[in-house]
């Protein structure tokens, strides 16, 4: 199952395929999947690491000093 949304009523569902149509305001092709939560925290993971890098490239070069 997946979550998903719709743009124009903010109606939120679960379906296993998105629909064409809301099936609250019935409108066409207003209809989006909802980011998982676990998704979400990945890319938060993500970035964090890249920070670290970041961090650690850093120190790297004031070594070089
Ligand atoms: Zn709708």
């Amino acid at each position: 199952m997946t979550d998903f949304q719709c743009t124009k009523c903010s109606y939120r569902f679960a379906k296993d395929r998105r629909p064409l149509n809301c099936p609250y305001c019935g409108k066409t092709g207003t209809v989006e999947e909802v980011p998982e939560a676990s998704d979400i925290l990945s890319d938060i993971d993500s970035h964090e690491k890249r920070m670290q890098e970041i961090e650690t490239m850093k120190r790297e070069m004031k070594k070089g000093y």
